[in-house]
């Protein structure tokens, strides 16, 4: 992930060459960068872009870096359910949009619950895949907390295929990953799922 990074930051184009090339692309629909309603159309949209892709300059070991273990006799799962996503395709730059359910199965280690959220935002920010998303979450949860067991699910929509004439208005691609406990045992995945479907 690190590499990537760098690439993307060694021979970064400036802001002013961003907005030329969004200018540009309403250049090349036919439309006139110069009238009233579209000419801070650029500046809007890199600031967007900004936004929609602010996850390439975020660091899950950092999120996940406090941990705490003082957690008792608590040796089930944490779940937390319905995280909002909001990711956009690398295909298509469409947004999808839906929910993760995120569990682990700590092993004397339990972070902050409202890192798991911020996790998701750390790769739903960069352009994705909703295959992909899934995994890295699984994946930095199992690098930086090493839990006994991880399992992530997200269901979500995905505006290329509500929008483009694919015809497939309502549908839901559901993805999951699971790790240590919840890979290895049947009986932890229906827990998971059923918890999920509560
Ligand atoms: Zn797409």
């Amino acid at each position: 992930m690190k590499k990537k990074l760098d690439v993307v930051s060694g021979g970064k184009p400036s802001r002013a060459e961003a907005e030329q090339a969004v200018r540009t692309l309403i250049e090349y629909i036919g439309e006139n960068p110069e009238r009233e309603g579209v000419r801070e159309t650029p500046k809007r949209v890199v600031r967007a872009f900004d936004e929609y892709f602010q996850g390439y300059s975020l660091d899950a070991g950092e999120i996940l870096s406090k941990t705490f273990s003082e957690v008792g006799d608590y040796d089930g799962p944490v779940l937390v359910k319905n995280i909002a996503v909001e990711s956009r395709c690398e295909h298509h730059l469409a947004p999808f949009i839906g929910h993760a359910h995120i569990a682990y199965v700590p092993d004397g280690r339990v972070v902050g619950l409202s890192k798991l959220s911020r996790l998701v935002g750390v790769y739903a920010s960069r352009m994705q895949t909703q295959e992909r998303l899934t995994a890295e979450i699984a994946a930095a949860l199992e690098k930086h907390l090493k839990p006994k067991g991880v399992a992530v699910m997200i269901e979500a929509e995905h505006f290329c295929m509500k929008l483009r004439g694919v015809g497939e208005a309502h549908a839901v691609t559901v993805t999951t990953r699971f790790g240590g406990l919840y890979k290895k045992d049947a009986a932890e995945r229906e827990d998971f799922l059923k918890m999920v479907q509560a």
